[in-house]
């Protein structure tokens, strides 16, 4: 279902890719965020001479990191996309489509390879690329920070990649070299591809999520109406951290298999009232937002229509309408009063 447009192996490691293929290449950040300021760094650690890496920034306190971390800066857009044989595309994913487009996209060469480190803009085809060029994902799946930490630890990180658009028959081996130097495939990069991606990401925002944000908030409800205290069920339900040990555990030892830290009671309460919970509803749900709302593009169109409203002061702007939505429920009022009474104790 989620294929690529390459034959591949599950997983690229080291002795995968070919480092050599970017010799003489240009190889040009656009963006020295996150992401941007760690690969960038990566990549020149590995060997990528700092005359072949240029970073395009707009004027600022990006640019001015970058250059204090001795990196060649260009702030003329279409100078920096005249000379990219490969362009790493590390801006923020809303933005991408204009600067991309309008900025990049008519100066690139028709060979460059274009580098994106997030499915969304490619899988809705929001970018202009021409047939000739390369599009390729390098996609961490981790913090930029901690794509830097890991690669000065001698690590890997998990990272997904793919080759979208093989306009010169060589988008999977660009793609792994340039992996490799990040350092993406010291452990392993997984293939996948900009649909599986998006797929994955926009379902636990669409999903996923807002079920255990429903779930949450029914739990807290009905233990509320039966006389726990707010205090109490803040910090039973999320502010111990129980829960991100939970999940800690449940990454370095097995998502069920963490449950043994637990008591007996808890094991079996979790385990059997799980098994028994008929999921066939919530199923036809996930089915609905992943067929319906995802993949058919219909977020997509509909978050276009109001995104730019995002830039927007108060409730005007649809972000922080929902944000005062929540704040009226019962769990963020008690959340809220909870916090206000710890207020300089935590
Ligand atoms: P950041 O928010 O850190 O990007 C900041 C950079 O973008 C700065 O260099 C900033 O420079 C530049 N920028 C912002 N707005 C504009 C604009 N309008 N025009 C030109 N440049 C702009 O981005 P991330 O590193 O978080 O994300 C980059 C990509 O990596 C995205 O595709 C994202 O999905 C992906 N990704 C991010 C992860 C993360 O942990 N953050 C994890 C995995 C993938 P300035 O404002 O000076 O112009």
């Amino acid at each position: 279902m989620f294929e690529s447009n390459c034959a591949h192996p599950d997983s690229y490691y080291d002795s995968d890719a070919d480092l050599g293929l970017l010799t003489g290449k240009k190889i040009v950040f656009l963006g020295f965020g996150n992401q941007g300021a760690a690969q960038a760094q990566n990549l020149r650690d590995s060997g990528i001479p700092n005359d072949s890496i240029l970073v395009a920034n707009r004027p600022d306190s990006y640019a001015e990191d970058a250059k204090s971390k001795g990196f060649h800066v260009e702030s003329d857009f279409k100078k920096a996309a005249a000379v990219a044989d490969i362009l790493f595309v590390l801006i923020p994913d809303q933005v991408q489509p204009r600067v991309f487009n309008e900025e990049f996209a008519p100066s690139l060469k028709d060979n460059a390879t274009i580098v994106i480190a997030s499915g969304y803009n490619v899988f809705y085809k929001l970018l202009n690329f021409k047939p000739s060029q390369d599009v390729v994902m390098v996609a961490p799946r981790m913090i930029g920070s901690s794509v830097r930490t890991l690669y000065e630890k001698g690590k890997g990180f998990p990272c997904f990649v793919s080759a979208e658009q093989d306009g010169t028959g060589s988008a999977l081996k660009t793609a792994l070299a340039l992996s490799r130097a990040i350092g993406a495939t010291k452990a392993g990069a997984i293939a996948s591809s900009a649909r599986e991606e998006t797929a994955m990401d926009l379902f636990a925002e669409q999903a996923l999520w807002p079920n255990i944000i429903m779930l949450f908030n029914q739990a807290f409800e009905v233990l509320q109406e039966a006389g726990c205290s707010d205090e109490a069920l803040c910090y039973e339900m999320w502010m111990s951290k129980e829960p991100a040990e939970i999940f800690e555990r449940a990454a370095e030892e097995g998502f069920v298999t963490q449950l043994k830290h637990h008591s007996s009671v808890s094991q079996f309460g979790q385990l059997n009232g799980a098994l028994q919970l008929d999921g066939s509803a919530i199923r036809a749900h996930f089915k609905d937002i992943l067929y319906n709302q995802v993949l058919n593009g219909k977020f997509c169109k509909e978050f276009s229509k109001i995104e730019q409203d995002l830039e927007k002061d108060g409730d005007a702007n649809p972000l922080n309408a929902l944000y005062t939505k929540h704040a009226a429920t019962p769990l963020g009022v008690a959340e809220a009063g909870v916090r206000s009474r710890l207020a300089g104790l935590l």
